[in-house]
């Protein structure tokens, strides 16, 4: 029996964050989307630290925020690291700064498969339709233009569904980023491996700390020690890639063996027994994950998350990247169906925008790689960027968090959100001042008006998520470009 021709407004491939929040924020639009996903959910996946900027910006503007709080995810009030010079641990907060009450100075470790099968679920509440088992194999075209997706089904056979929009948010394992033009670039920085499984009965950080990603620096490498739930922890050793040898032949000797030279996370699974079951049974290595997209968007076609982009976990900015592109990209569909401004202008500014947080992260990680220099350092070096009259802990507390934290104070109803509203706006100023040192020079660490703007941004889509219209008229990141609506769902024309 043959099918009538299938026609949506938008395709998304992926059902991960960055596709089911797309998803979510266009059919909040009222525009017809379809979620491909190659698995049923719920499903693994890796990625389980996330920051607050994902949970109180992004989230709060689909709506799925209050879901997550009723989740019980194991709130993430900061790091710890024993990272650096340094042999002692040290600890960031995300409330360091004693002007923010705390409310959403947390984020959450998340179980992959719960969080993604919330945001998906959410996505399809807000309108949108979902299939799965069903794997996209190549994009359909005409001319220049992407019109549409053939899949397969779980029964094999072959189906093509046409759309105005393909969005690509299938991540790593992406098999349509190349037809968007250009090439996937491996960065020659980022080069480690990541090996990683799952245990129960580890120890966690004394309270309040006991929720905060653990990450310990160590001769190979690095470890990562996430706490799922009060039972079960991620740990995962990155290894630098002339140690790859190291993670080579039986994966449970080779993961024991780098836990050895790993005194401190050795301390915390001595108690401990590796999961050998269910969807945390298995070992896992994952490579080659450090890259960017030389192009994320032709006409019809345009690349979100790890489908365009991610650098080195260690920062935890995967799910963050791929939820803000989503905002990003969903901004630029809606504008652009709604003929509000041209589709060029409004994919360039997705891609400005993404292309410059991606940017930030990767420039703030290679100094952070710098291990012959204590936390001091990076706390100076951070406190020299910002300019501002926190300690140097706060100074790097803002940083690392993007916006999160220093911009809110929530400890009421209405006036905090005016209180915010000037915060924000305090916090916007004295960004703009840290962009050059005393002399006028810009700031070293990295390219201080790439942070400038990044935390700009932060600051827009976190306030407008909590105060909407009430944040006041917008201003174009860059010369000439686009601003955001009131809502923060649509660009508009700058400002003539
Ligand atoms: P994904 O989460 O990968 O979702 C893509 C979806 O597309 C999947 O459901 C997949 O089944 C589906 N799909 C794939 N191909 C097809 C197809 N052909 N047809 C239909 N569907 C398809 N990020 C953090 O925020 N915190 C961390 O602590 C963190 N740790 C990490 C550790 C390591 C070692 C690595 C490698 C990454 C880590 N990340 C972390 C990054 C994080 O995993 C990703 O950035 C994030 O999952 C990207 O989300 P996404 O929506 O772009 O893609």
């Amino acid at each position: 029996m043959s099918e009538g021709r299938q026609e949506y407004d938008v395709v998304v491939v992926g059902g991960g964050p960055g596709g089911s929040t797309l998803a979510a924020l266009v059919a909040m639009r009222g525009h017809r989307v379809l979620i491909l996903e190659k698995e049923t959910f719920p499903r693994y996946q890796i990625g389980e630290s996330l920051l607050p900027s994902t949970i109180h910006g992004v989230c709060r503007m689909t709506g799925v925020a209050e879901k997550l709080a009723a989740a019980g995810f194991t709130p993430k009030k900061g790091g710890t690291f024993r990272w650096g010079a340094n042999a002692e641990p040290w600890t960031f907060s995300f409330s360091v700064s004693p002007k923010i009450a705390g409310a959403t100075s947390h984020a959450y470790q998340v179980e992959r498969s719960k969080f993604d099968n919330i945001l998906l679920e959410h996505a399809v509440e807000k309108g949108a339709e979902v299939r799965f088992r069903v794997s996209v194999t190549d994009v359909l075209e005409d001319g220049d233009r992407v019109t549409g997706v053939r899949y397969t089904d779980a029964d094999g056979a072959e189906h093509e569904v046409h759309a105005r929009y393909v969005v690509d948010a299938s991540g790593n394992g992406s098999r349509l980023h190349k037809r968007v033009g250009g090439t996937r670039e491996y960065s020659q920085f980022f080069r480690s491996l990541a090996l990683f499984g799952y245990f129960e009965g580890g120890k966690r950080l004394p309270a309040p700390n006991s929720g905060n990603i653990l990450s310990v620096a160590f001769e190979s490498g690095w470890f990562w020690y996430i706490p799922l739930t009060p039972d079960l922890t991620s740990v995962g050793a990155v290894v630098r890639r002339e140690n790859a040898d190291k993670i080579q032949g039986d994966p449970e000797r080779a993961l024991l063996a780098l836990i050895d030279e790993c005194p401190l996370i050795k301390e915390y699974l001595s108690d401990a027994t590796r999961v050998t079951e269910g969807q945390y049974g298995q070992l896992r290595v994952r490579k080659d994950y450090s890259y960017h997209q030389t192009t994320f968007w032709r006409p019809g076609l345009v690349l979100i998350g790890d489908a365009a982009c991610f650098v080195d976990p260690v920062f935890s900015s995967g799910v963050h990247l791929a939820t803000y592109s989503a905002l990003l990209a969903a901004r630029s569909i809606s504008s652009s169906l709604a003929g509000i401004v041209s589709e060029e202008a409004a994919f360039t500014e997705f891609e400005a925008r993404y292309r410059r947080e991606y940017g930030v992260f990767y420039e703030f990680l290679m100094s952070f790689y710098d291990m012959h220099v204590d936390e001091n350092s990076y706390f100076w070096s951070a406190k020299k960027v910002t300019r501002n009259q926190h300690t140097e802990l706060e100074s790097f507390v803002e940083l690392v968090a993007g916006v999160s934290s220093s911009e809110f104070d929530l400890d009421g109803a209405e006036s905090a959100a005016l209180r915010m509203k000037s915060k924000s706006a305090e916090f916007v100023s004295a960004i703009d001042e840290m962009s050059a040192d005393a002399e006028g020079n810009m700031t070293p660490l990295f390219r201080s008006s790439a942070v400038r703007q990044a935390m700009q941004e932060g600051a827009q889509v976190q306030s407008r998520a909590f105060l909407g219209e009430d944040l006041g008229p917008d201003v174009p990141m860059f010369p000439g470009g686009l601003i955001t609506s009131d809502d923060g769902m649509l660009w508009q024309p700058g400002p003539a």
